[in-house]
């Protein structure tokens, strides 16, 4: 089955093309019943996150369209904390835990801003080598997975956003495996769920969810718990792609999976 709602959504209080109301109309065409927001929390090292003005105003905004369009479709206010911002949880009804940057070198490195980017870090900061990179980012989904009181844990293989050619590093080199395959445990051991995350193909660099077949082979094994999310940041792709992951999440083990319906969490048979 695939899901009716979505639970990562992101509109023009940041990145989004579309405001948070065509977010909903579009939801309502697609038959869901529920969609969540979650806008990114401030930080003052991303341009791409709310300042603190925003933020009010952004919460302010859900909160009207809920009134609005009770009875129609479940409304949620989320946000999308990054790992080394100041947490600020007060008021929303669930949070989605990233990881976008990491710290290097006495620096902060941005994983998913872009493949230049995340390519020149790699040299400057690793000795390129990107396998240390990849370490790094792994270690930091352990320990938010360990210590964040977040609910969903989001797109826990980032480092692959750019990497689906295998230009960058080869995920199935054992030094990549080892660190992935340790993060999904940690991931598993959480009880948090796990985002399949669709965002990458709606925005032409995937063409497959993430996480990848080994990490979600080893996340069925372990027995954690996945959503279905579109990361979505057009309204035109709010469902991008969530057949393809259903099938995948079904060949690499899984059963069922989670959704929100309005604020409750229900398992689904795939
Ligand atoms: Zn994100
Ligand atoms: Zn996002």
């Amino acid at each position: 089955m695939v899901p009716k709602s979505n639970i990562h959504s992101h509109t023009t209080f940041v990145d989004g093309r579309d405001t948070a109301e065509e977010m909903v109309l579009a939801a309502l065409r697609l038959g869901f019943h529920t969609l969540g927001f979650s806008e990114h929390g401030h930080a003052d090292y991303d341009d791409c996150s709310m300042t603190p003005a925003r933020e009010h105003a952004y919460r302010a905004e859900i909160l009207r369209l809920k009134a609005k369009y009770a009875g129609q479709i479940h409304l949620l206010l989320g946000y999308e904390h990054d790992w080394l911002s100041p947490p600020n949880f007060e008021g929303y009804e669930y949070v989605i835990e990233s990881i976008h940057y990491a710290p290097a070198g006495g620096e902060l490195f941005s994983i998913d801003r872009s493949r230049e980017d995340l390519q020149q870090a790699v040299e400057r900061l690793f000795g390129s080598d990107p396998y240390a990179m990849c370490r790094t980012y792994f270690s930091l989904v352990c320990e938010s997975c360990r210590r964040t009181r977040a609910d969903v844990l989001g797109h826990i293989e980032l480092v692959m956003k750019f990497n689906e050619r295998r230009d960058l590093f080869d995920d199935a080199d054992p030094r990549y495996l080892r660190a992935a395959l340790e993060a999904a445990d940690c991931a598993a051991e959480s009880g948090k769920l796990v985002e399949i995350n669709t965002g990458a193909v709606a925005r032409g660099y995937r063409t497959r969810p993430y996480p990848g077949e080994a990490m979600l082979r080893r996340l069925a094994e372990r027995g954690a718990r996945v959503i279905l999310t579109s990361d979505c940041h057009d309204s035109r792709v709010l469902d991008c792609g969530f057949a393809d992951a259903a099938a995948l999440a079904k060949a690499c083990g899984f059963r069922t999976a989670w959704q929100y319906r309005g604020p409750q969490l229900e398992e689904y048979l795939l």
